[in-house]
């Protein structure tokens, strides 16, 4: 019997010190995070080496739906960053009838002629070939579908970014916005 109950004491403390463990990584995170998403903090945990790399990454997400829409109409990022942009496709409408990606234009495209140039493009995933007008793209995806893409945010200033699946956007768009 006293040896019973000692294993069990010492149970009991290997126990909690695993709780503590635990408790500790998560005040960890906490302070870490600073308003990041939990995701970019699991990220930043699980590569020490990486960990000063990705002070210079913004996590953006953006989602669409069924509804032709984004979530999202303005995204605001600091000039400098790294932005790693995951969009969602949270509806479950085939890319064929309603894909989406996520294209940022530079300044001065006017979205009405980029998206007629677009809609040519079908065979490139909407995207006009040889274009100028694209700073940034993810591929087009259908429902259930995510793709995540990286890009150096461009100079201060306001961009726009659309969807260029046909007739998309002039619904789905919205400003980029990049601040000192
Ligand atoms: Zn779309």
């Amino acid at each position: 019997m006293k040896f019973l109950s000692k294993s069990i004491l010492v149970l009991g403390a290997v126990a909690m010190i695993a709780c503590g463990d635990k408790k500790e990584e998560k005040e960890d995170k906490i302070t870490i995070g600073d308003g990041a998403s939990p995701q970019s903090q699991t990220t930043t945990k699980s590569s020490e080496s990486g960990t000063s790399a990705d002070e210079d990454v913004v996590e953006v997400t953006i989602e669409g739906n069924d509804q032709m829409r984004f979530n999202k109409d303005e995204i605001r990022v600091k000039a400098g960053k790294t932005v790693r942009l995951t969009l969602k496709h949270v509806g479950e409408m085939e890319k064929s009838v309603m894909g989406h990606n996520w294209v940022l234009l530079t300044q001065g495209t006017v979205i009405n002629e980029f998206g007629q140039k677009a809609v040519q493009a079908k065979d490139n995933d909407y995207i006009p070939e040889g274009t100028d007008a694209v700073i940034a793209h993810t591929k087009m995806i259908g429902g259930g579908e995510e793709v995540t893409i990286e890009f150096e945010a461009p100079e201060a200033g306001e961009y726009e970014f659309i969807c260029s699946f046909p007739g998309h956007y002039s619904v789905m768009k919205g400003k980029f916005i990049v601040e000192e």
